[in-house]
């Protein structure tokens, strides 16, 4: 029996809602606040069961204070936007909560992914005997979750990576992005970066790429070379990795569109000046975009999400594959969403119940591949991500 403040009403935020709602013997007073109250109070109106509601500007710790103290919650969920994490671990860290996030912090400003800002809370819980999870979503995540299963149970010694995301869904739309359009169009426009023998490669955005197979019929697909947070701390957390990389798949559409957008200017974060008043086109072409929110009824097709894992195994060499397929329209049929944001919500939602039932406790701040992966890989088959392992 658990209260749980859930911050952020977009397309992932609905999902973690409505999956708490589904384990009421742990999450039994649920409040959603974000920016925009209606938003909240839409998606409660959804629900099988009542939760409460409330406006907060997750920008402004004594707004997040205040709100803490009057709900006074156990844990509090941080699917709001990686702008927020800071602020939300100062309040958890005032009022004795804590904290979970999926997303690690980016300064607005900078299109910047590291854990470094994120790290340095690590004695700041210890001493308040709080416990911060970072990164409960599927990529960051489940895919941290999977690389520490397959290095326990299936390798002495991991020495590669691959994390590979297919989208093969289609919404019909023109252009639009399956999560939050500023930072899903900052993080794919960012160099790539990959681990190589020790050493960070930087190399263009966008510019490494071939195909891979995908499983189940999903068939060939081009991946591209990509920068993604995990990477970071898993190359930390298993040293003996000599090589670690992120591939996603785009659509020739909409690689062409983005394309156009770079080159006009519009995916620019800094700011311009128009009709007297600052704007940045980033953020003025979220404004126009579909709400990643409203995809869920339109997407069509699956996703496929895995990590890739070379390594020695009894003195000898082996390959290893582990993956979840995902259907997009089953999860709109079950929660109204997309399956983008439906296989975030859910490693949210397992990541918190984990901490609140006292499977994963700790006091600090830590990546999911420091926490045992068992129970985790279980409540993925549990509660709509099931995986599917493979030795190549
Ligand atoms: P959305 O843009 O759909 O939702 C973000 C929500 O946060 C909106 O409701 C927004 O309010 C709210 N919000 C923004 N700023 C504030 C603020 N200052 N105070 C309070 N609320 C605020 O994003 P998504 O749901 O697609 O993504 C949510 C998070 O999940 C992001 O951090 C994203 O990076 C992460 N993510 C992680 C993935 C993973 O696998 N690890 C994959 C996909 C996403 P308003 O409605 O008023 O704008």
């Amino acid at each position: 029996m658990s209260r749980v403040l859930i911050i952020g009403a977009g397309g992932v935020g609905s999902v973690v809602v409505h999956k708490c709602c589904q384990v009421p013997e742990v999450f039994s007073d649920i409040m959603l606040a974000s920016r925009t109250k209606a938003k909240c109070d839409a998606i409660a109106a959804r629900l099988p069961v009542p939760i409460q509601t409330a406006r907060v500007d997750a920008d402004r710790v004594d707004e997040l204070v205040a709100l803490m103290q009057d709900f006074k919650p156990e844990l509090c969920i941080n699917v709001a936007l990686p702008y927020q994490d800071l602020t939300i671990m100062d309040a958890c860290l005032a009022c004795g909560v804590h904290y979970l996030d999926t997303a690690n912090y980016e300064p607005r400003n900078e299109a910047k992914f590291e854990y470094k800002w994120q790290w340095a809370y690590q004695d700041r819980f210890k001493e308040a005997g709080l416990m911060a999870l970072l990164g409960s979503g599927f990529d960051p995540g489940v895919t941290n979750v999977f690389t520490a299963w397959a290095a326990k149970h299936h390798f002495d010694e991991i020495h590669e990576l691959d994390i590979i995301d297919c989208n093969a869904g289609d919404h019909g739309q023109p252009f639009a992005t399956n999560f939050n359009p500023e930072i899903n169009i900052r993080e794919v426009t960012a160099p790539a970066r990959h681990w190589e023998e020790g050493n960070w490669i930087e190399t263009p955005p966008l510019s490494t790429a071939h195909d891979f197979d995908f499983p189940e019929g999903i068939g060939p697909r081009k991946i591209y070379l990509m920068y993604h947070e995990e990477l970071e701390s898993l190359t930390r957390h298993f040293p003996a990795l000599k090589a670690a990389r992120f591939w996603m798949t785009f659509s020739d559409n909409y690689l062409r569109h983005l394309e156009v957008l770079q080159n006009v200017g519009m995916t620019s974060i800094e700011p311009i000046e128009y009709n007297g008043q600052q704007i940045v086109p980033l953020q003025f072409l979220k404004a126009v975009l579909p709400d990643p929110a409203s995809l869920g009824p339109l997407t069509r097709g699956r996703t496929c999400i895995g990590c890739l894992v070379k390594g020695m195994k009894d003195g000898r060499e082996k390959k290893y594959y582990i993956y979840n397929i995902c259907d997009h329209h089953k999860c709109y049929e079950e929660v109204g969403a997309q399956a983008v944001s439906y296989t975030t919500g859910v490693p949210a939602m397992i990541g918190a119940m984990l901490m609140l039932t006292g499977s994963w406790r700790g006091t600090g701040v830590f990546n999911m591949e420091q926490l045992a992966p068992e129970p985790f890989m279980e409540k993925l088959n549990l509660h709509g991500l099931p995986w599917t392992e493979v030795i190549l």
